[in-house]
């Protein structure tokens, strides 16, 4: 586009046109605004026409979101019933950025019920299959978008990570995604499900494409309590710099006994090439994980009953018709438009709460949170980033877990400390299992240290081919 052999408007219809081509196979989108996206298209073509200097790195480019992030005039869903018919009246302030740079939005994409999930499968609208393998999940809470990235049906996308909701499946499907530190990106306008751990964060192709992406989402918000107003760098700026003598650190706790072998087995491969890109690997110990999956489920479980008390249907959406009275219109409103892994937090949430309950579980959730949180905060003063497998299995069959909640809450159980924690995470492609599965990487690093991580994973990416490979989808 900058040496005007391309337009928008060009690489607009190449994404739908791909999305007419694959998406009754994919599934990633919920809803497609196609007319806003040719709009914007236009606008973005005779902006750079009449420009002479740089435009901005978005302009022009299609981009996903996930359907829990607040878009002025389009459906928002969280592909929950309870929010059917919901029209967002507002911009979500990662939306507004989108719009300052210029960026063309394709459509909201499929999710677990209010991110609640790690495969798709707990979307009340459809399950969202995994390009590599349409039998597979693509992971999940955020599997539309990243469904969609990985089968070229937008350039880039948004998702949201509350335990790894981004991570997860962009390790599942071959992709980049990354978790920003807690306070770097502002979530208002983003559909609240555990406010102490969401975040916001892109999906991408590769490390560059990431990078970007962090400039433009990354601010401080007044309108977001939890902002933090802190410079934003330019994340592009570290990438290409020389890893040589990197503290990385290699925590024992990551590499459990049940964990897939050959995905193991990448991860430890992806450990030496870092050693040949000269990076010291340091042995480190990150003693309370073991805790995290069961602190997760107490706190975001208890933060979730508290945010969904206000789907009752009054304000939003879903409304039972003929209720006797108000309270059973509240009760058979929600009985009704929630699916059951919603409810089932709701309710361990609320108990968790609980008088009688909440110092023996919600309280001690908290003091376990702040020992992992210490974990991290002492493993940081000797290394300056750590390595870890993203997830324990590759992608797994659609139904696999359905049926087994806990087998499906361990999937993130290499994810889930770092949203305790708040510190930021990526995952990127390091290979494929025998069956040809991708295989993520995970990388973690200090608050505020986007930079390092981007630093680390285009080190490994310049050096591999991973990013480069595509499923075969027809
Ligand atoms: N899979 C985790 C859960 O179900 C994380 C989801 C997320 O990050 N939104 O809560």
């Amino acid at each position: 586009m900058r040496k005007r052999e391309i337009t928008s408007k060009e690489i607009t219809e190449s994404v739908f046109a791909r999305i007419d081509q694959v998406e009754s196979k994919v599934r990633a989108y919920l809803s497609l605004t196609d007319e806003r996206a040719y709009t914007q298209a236009d606008r973005a073509d005779k902006a750079i026409q009449s420009s002479k200097e740089d435009f901005p790195y978005l302009l022009g480019i299609p981009v996903a979101i996930k359907d829990n992030m607040c878009t002025e005039g389009v459906r928002v869903t969280c592909a929950s019933k309870i929010l059917q018919g919901f029209i967002a009246p507002y911009n979500a302030k990662v939306i507004n950025r989108l719009e300052e740079n210029g960026y063309v939005h394709t459509g909201m994409t499929n999710m677990d019920e209010f991110a609640m999930g790690s495969s798709t499968e707990n979307s009340s609208c459809q399950v969202t299959k995994n390009p590599w393998d349409i039998n597979r999940v693509p992971g999940g809470s955020s599997g539309g978008s990243v469904a969609a990235v990985t089968a070229d049906e937008c350039i880039a996308a948004l998702g949201s990570d509350t335990g790894g909701s981004i991570r997860q499946p962009a390790a599942l499907c071959g992709v980049v995604g990354l978790k920003p530190t807690y306070g770097r990106v502002s979530r208002y306008g983003l559909v609240a499900f555990a406010s102490s751990l969401d975040q916001i964060g892109p999906i991408t192709k590769d490390v560059t494409d990431c990078a970007i992406m962090l400039n433009v989402i990354s601010c401080h918000d007044p309108k977001d309590s939890t902002s933090v107003d802190l410079p934003v760098p330019d994340y592009t700026r570290e990438l290409g710099r020389d890893i040589k003598g990197m503290k990385l650190g290699i925590p024992g706790e990551y590499f459990i006994s049940g964990m897939e072998p050959s995905v193991e087995k990448r991860v430890r491969e992806a450990i030496r090439t870092y050693e040949n890109l000269g990076a010291v690997i340091v042995d480190i110990a990150l003693p309370h994980t073991e805790y995290a999956v069961a602190a997760y489920y107490i706190i975001a479980t208890a933060e979730a009953s508290s945010n969904l008390a206000r789907y009752d249907g009054v304000k939003y959406g879903y409304r039972i018709k003929d209720a006797g009275d108000l309270l059973e219109m509240y009760m058979k409103t929600r009985d009704e438009g929630f699916g059951p892994e919603v409810k089932r937090r709701i309710m361990l949430g609320t108990y968790v709460l609980s008088a009688g309950y909440y110092d023996a579980y919600y309280r001690k959730a908290q003091q376990v949170r702040t020992l992992i949180k210490g974990d991290f905060d002492k493993a940081f003063e000797s290394v300056d980033a750590i390595l870890t497998p993203t997830s324990p299995t590759a992608a797994f069959r659609v139904g696999e877990k359905t049926q087994d909640p806990l087998q499906m809450y361990l999937s993130d159980i290499f994810t889930i400390s770092v949203n305790l924690a708040g510190i930021p995470g990526i995952s990127i492609p390091c290979g494929f299992t025998e069956s040809g599965l991708p295989v993520g990487l995970q990388i973690l690093g200090k608050h505020f240290d986007e930079e390092k991580i981007l630093q680390a994973a285009y080190a490994y990416e310049q050096a591999t081919e991973w990013h480069k490979k595509k499923p075969d989808i027809d």
